[in-house]
């Protein structure tokens, strides 16, 4: 007999994200969470967010937080959870437990389940047994088989039950998946599954059912991974005379080595992502295309237009790469789209982290006497500056962290220069060069690129070098390397009085002191 249960799917949609607070968020959780979220704005439904925390000793409300933060930092709302409540809470398992309780019972008195006083070791044994004969383990069914005074006998030796399921014999489970299609499983594959352990502590299994049926959830979109639990939860839904919400099962995500990324925890937490600089709307333009294309191909799409676009069946089953090298293009592209103004905004907390801006800083300018003081060693920097010298690496950075190697040169009193740099610096002829622009950058009576670059090519021709001769010491002088943004747009930025000190100390010591 094939069995498709009471489904249900239709409106108003509802889905949920359901992470264990047992760790930093994993990208695979957040790619799910993200086409959960997709699919509940596409169609006015509502995104709920519970957190699956039955393993006391693991879970932590740290790790409750990093989960909002990381979702909030990609841009991801939920309409009910833990923090923001709702019509269906609570939304931690731990605070549930009665509801597993009342459903435990009822699947008891329903003969659906029965207890199990099997110990461990008595079904290790089992499993090496089976091992041993090369055959899949299944629940050999001993406690399905007691009668009532078997059962009081294993209770008169003090033995505690765990509640197991008794799969029926026979059928196949139907399952018509959102993504991968039909799934047919025979229930003859699938042992007698224990949905409460003896100490009353109910298995995942068990607990999301009662939790997706109580919180009417109409669609679970997980990863491929929860693939084999879905006939297990298709029987417990039937058991419950509950209709099933549809599954969707989005394939896995792998490195480029084709290793599941889940298994490689180094690459796989979002807050990696924000700390290394990547923006919010990059990552979820990255992750949205992952396992899901836009109808017309599009590659950079706003989180607004991925809403617009998304439906599930173009969600692919095939695994997807996650190819770090184009989220760092695609990364790279967005920061050039940036507003200067929100380029320096986002640049800041990175800026203040390395100590190169006083923590104190903000976008609202103020008054001269306002401004906080440069931190040691740093010169002092108003938001206008740091706009101007984030704009000028703009171009080059790829992420905002590489802001602070970039532009560090225009923060710190004192530099270090670069080997190639100094190298630049103790050429034959150089001191000439450098003493003749110091010079002429001292006349100037206005620190702007255009007023440096005229009094840099006075130098070139009057000494009859070429521009290179004259502008890679000087930029090496004045930066401590040899590639910088333009020289004079550089030198404008960074100002008289610093330029002019770097100068005038690389003349002076000409170089042998500047390494
Ligand atoms: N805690 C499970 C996970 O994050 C939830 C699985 C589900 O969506 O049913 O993988």
């Amino acid at each position: 007999m094939s069995t498709k249960g009471k489904v249900r799917g239709g409106t108003p949609v509802r889905v949920r994200m359901a992470p264990s607070p047992t760790g930093p968020v994993h990208v695979g959780n957040l790619h799910t969470a993200l086409f959960n979220w997709l699919f509940a704005r596409g169609r006015g439904g509502k995104f709920v967010l519970r957190f699956e925390d039955t393993d006391r000793e693991r879970s932590e409300a740290g790790f409750e937080r990093l989960i909002f933060e990381e979702m909030r930092w990609l841009g991801l709302d939920w309409d009910e959870g833990p923090d923001v409540g709702g019509p269906y809470g609570p939304y931690r398992q731990s605070e549930r437990l009665p509801l597993y309780r009342e459903y435990a019972e009822r699947l008891l008195g329903s003969g659906h389940v029965y207890p199990c006083y099997c110990t461990q070791e008595e079904l290790d044994a089992e499993r090496r047994e089976a091992q041993k004969a090369g055959r899949a383990y299944k629940y050999g069914g001993r406690c399905r088989r007691l009668d009532r005074a078997g059962r009081a006998a294993m209770e008169s030796e003090g033995r505690a039950p765990a509640l197991r399921f008794a799969v029926p014999e026979g059928q196949v489970i139907g399952i018509d998946d959102l993504i991968r299609g039909r799934i047919d499983y025979p229930t003859d594959s699938i042992s007698d599954f224990i949905i409460v352990r003896p100490n009353g502590m109910p298995l995942y299994n068990f607990a999301v059912v009662v939790d997706d049926i109580t919180m009417d959830i109409t669609h679970v979109i997980r990863g491929e991974g929860h693939i084999s639990n879905t006939p297990v939860q298709c029987l417990l839904y039937d058991a419950l005379d509950a209709e099933r919400p549809a599954f969707g099962h989005v394939g896995h995500i792998l490195l480029p080595s084709r290793e599941k990324m889940a298994k490689r925890a180094g690459n796989a937490y979002v807050g990696m992502y924000r700390e290394q600089g990547f923006l919010p709307e990059a990552v979820v333009n990255f992750m949205a295309l992952l396992g899901w294309t836009p109808p017309d191909g599009r590659e950079f799409l706003s989180l607004r237009e991925i809403v617009r676009e998304f439906s599930i069946d173009r969600v692919t089953k095939a695994p997807s790469v996650f190819d770090h090298d184009k989220l760092t293009w695609m990364n790279a592209n967005y920061i050039r789209r940036l507003s200067e103004r929100e380029l320096a905004e986002r640049c800041l907390p990175f800026l203040k982290d390395a100590g190169l801006v006083s923590r104190d800083l903000t976008p609202d300018g103020g008054r001269e006497e306002d401004r906080p003081p440069a931190p040691p060693g740093m010169v002092r920097s108003d938001f206008a500056r740091v706009t101007w010298i984030v704009s000028l690496e703009q171009e080059r950075v790829q992420t905002l962290a590489e802001i602070v190697p970039a532009t560090e040169f225009f923060f710190r009193r004192e530099i270090d220069y670069e080997k190639n740099a100094v190298t630049a610096l103790r050429a034959p002829g150089v001191r000439d060069a450098l003493a003749k622009a110091l010079a002429e950058f001292e006349a100037c009576p206005e620190w702007l690129p255009e007023t440096l670059e005229a009094a840099g090519r006075r130098v070139v021709s009057d000494l009859g070098l070429s521009p290179k001769e004259v502008f890679q010491p000087v930029r090496a002088a004045i930066t401590g390397r040899l590639a910088s943004p333009p020289l004079f747009d550089t030198m404008a930025a960074l100002g008289r009085e610093l330029c002019l000190a770097r100068l005038a100390r690389a003349v002076s010591n000409n170089s042998s002191e500047v390494s």
